[in-house]
């Protein structure tokens, strides 16, 4: 153990100096070559003087030869051009997620030259993350996601800057690192995060390009678009997240135990079209051209796109409207009524003489003379992919009218009913809506599974899959 520890530290301060070297190489780099992202930079033409025999500038355009070698096939697009790549070479990016959505873009944006990416996650990589989210593989396990996406990136684009940030974007930090970017591309699963981040936006007057994906459809839109105008009334502004969504939706969700499915190639449709709504953007495209006041929606099950309209910016918007009520930012998960880090959700909704550790039901499971009924309240497809066995399934969301009469049946016909899910939320949500309609004298039967099956994998059956 000790020695685990030992070389955990080692690894740590190792990684710590990769980085500090790989920093000092691009500011040696920026120094001596010409392009490098670098706001304080002279104008790109005054540097090619200092080794003009080498990228002699042709035709009146300021990119050096090695940058229009990179990205010629993007250059050569009348949508982009030199012009266009020259902004792209100077602009910062921001990535909020380093997951399903946020690699694919992230790899889009490297690969084209963004002079500055910033990628923010507070996660560390699991193997259930690998099937969607491209920038980290088998070895980077338990490693922090912002950092081994930033080293994957690095050896797509070592022309450019990659700062990864390991933390929980919230109220107290997002308006200090968001205003170093230019676009941020809204990569995140929660609905306290995405009303964090389209606030700072709009308090920063920065776009947002926003992005979701589950099951077989994603969806993407841009929200807080303002034209660049000289005459302040001309500016177009487009609507806001809050301006189509003014109340978070019902937390119905909250201290769900079912596990979200999503097809690996859904986000990464979805994020390489962040990275394509970011790169027209950033070159100048107008709003006529961005998905911006329109939603597009990807249903990967008949492989259709189709876009909504929808709704212009609202006038009293409590945030983007000339006269917010919202000039601060605020704390969101009680806005939202929900967590940001849904993985910490841990219910306690039935007394502690109602519930039973793994332990214990392990021993009453095999002291046989009771008839012992498990009720697994998971959804088909998780009790299908494994389960206790002898388990029947009762899908939560089912748990009404003629079910419910089902289970008080079973309740009488056995001596003791245990409910199960994966995490030991929804169980208890199940167990207390049948203990609410059933006689006094059968409550006592009635036990929910602590940690649920991730506490039965992690202490009786080390064999039972994690998911
Ligand atoms: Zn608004």
């Amino acid at each position: 153990m000790e020695h685990i520890q030992t070389l955990e530290q080692k690894i740590d301060y190792l990684r710590k100096t990769l980085q500090e070297k790989e920093n000092e190489l691009f500011e040696m780099k920026r120094n001596w070559m010409p392009m490098q992202p670098n706001s304080t930079q002279p104008e790109f033409t005054t540097l090619y003087s200092r080794n003009e025999n080498v990228t002699k500038v042709q035709y009146g355009n300021k990119l050096p030869k090695w940058a229009i070698e990179r990205y010629s096939r993007q250059i050569l697009l009348p949508d982009i051009g030199v012009v266009g790549q020259e902004k792209l070479c100077n602009a910062k990016v921001l990535i909020v997620g380093a997951g399903g959505l946020g690699c694919p873009a992230a790899v889009y944006l490297a690969g084209a030259g963004i002079g500055e990416i910033g990628i923010i996650d507070y996660d560390k990589v699991d193997i259930t993350n690998i099937h969607r989210q491209i920038l980290h593989g088998e070895c980077d396990q338990d490693k922090s996601k912002a950092e081994s996406a930033a080293e994957t990136l690095k050896s797509i684009n070592s022309n450019i800057k990659i700062t990864p940030y390991m933390v929980q974007l919230d109220s107290t930090n997002a308006l200090e690192i968001m205003s170093k970017y230019d676009v941020v591309l809204d990569c995140t699963d929660n609905v306290p995060t995405r009303y964090l981040l389209n606030d700072a936006c709009v308090m920063t007057k920065l776009p947002l390009i926003s992005g979701s994906a589950l099951k077989m459809e994603g969806q993407l839109t841009v929200y807080g678009y303002r034209s660049q105008g000289n005459i302040e009334k001309e500016v177009y502004q487009g609507p806001c997240y809050r301006c189509v969504f003014p109340q978070p939706p019902p937390a119905e969700t909250v201290g769900s135990c079912s596990a979200n499915g999503v097809a690996g190639p859904i986000p990464g449709v979805i994020g390489a079209l962040q990275a394509l709504e970011a790169i027209k953007l950033l070159v100048g495209h107008k709003y006529e051209k961005l998905l911006v006041e329109r939603l597009l929606i990807f249903d990967g099950d008949d492989v259709t796109f189709r876009t909504v309209k929808l709704r212009s910016r609202n006038l009293s918007c409590p945030v983007c409207s000339e006269n917010p009520e919202i000039t601060k930012l605020i704390d969101y998960e009680v806005f939202c009524k929900s967590q940001a880090k849904e993985k910490d959700v841990d219910l306690q909704i039935l007394t502690p003489e109602c519930r039973i550790s793994a332990q214990k039901l392990k021993e009453l499971l095999e002291s046989s003379d009771k008839r012992h009924l498990l009720i697994d309240v998971r959804n088909e497809e998780e009790f299908n992919m494994c389960r206790i066995d002898g388990a029947v399934n009762y899908p939560i969301e089912q748990l009404h009218g003629t079910k419910v009469e089902e289970i008080k049946k079973m309740v009488h016909e056995n001596s003791q009913v245990t409910f199960i899910c994966r995490r030991g939320n929804d169980s208890q949500i199940a167990a207390k809506m049948v203990l609410d309609h059933i006689n006094e004298d059968h409550k006592e039967k009635i036990k929910d599974l602590i940690g649920g099956l991730h506490s039965w994998s992690e202490n009786i059956d080390h064999e039972f899959p994690v998911y």
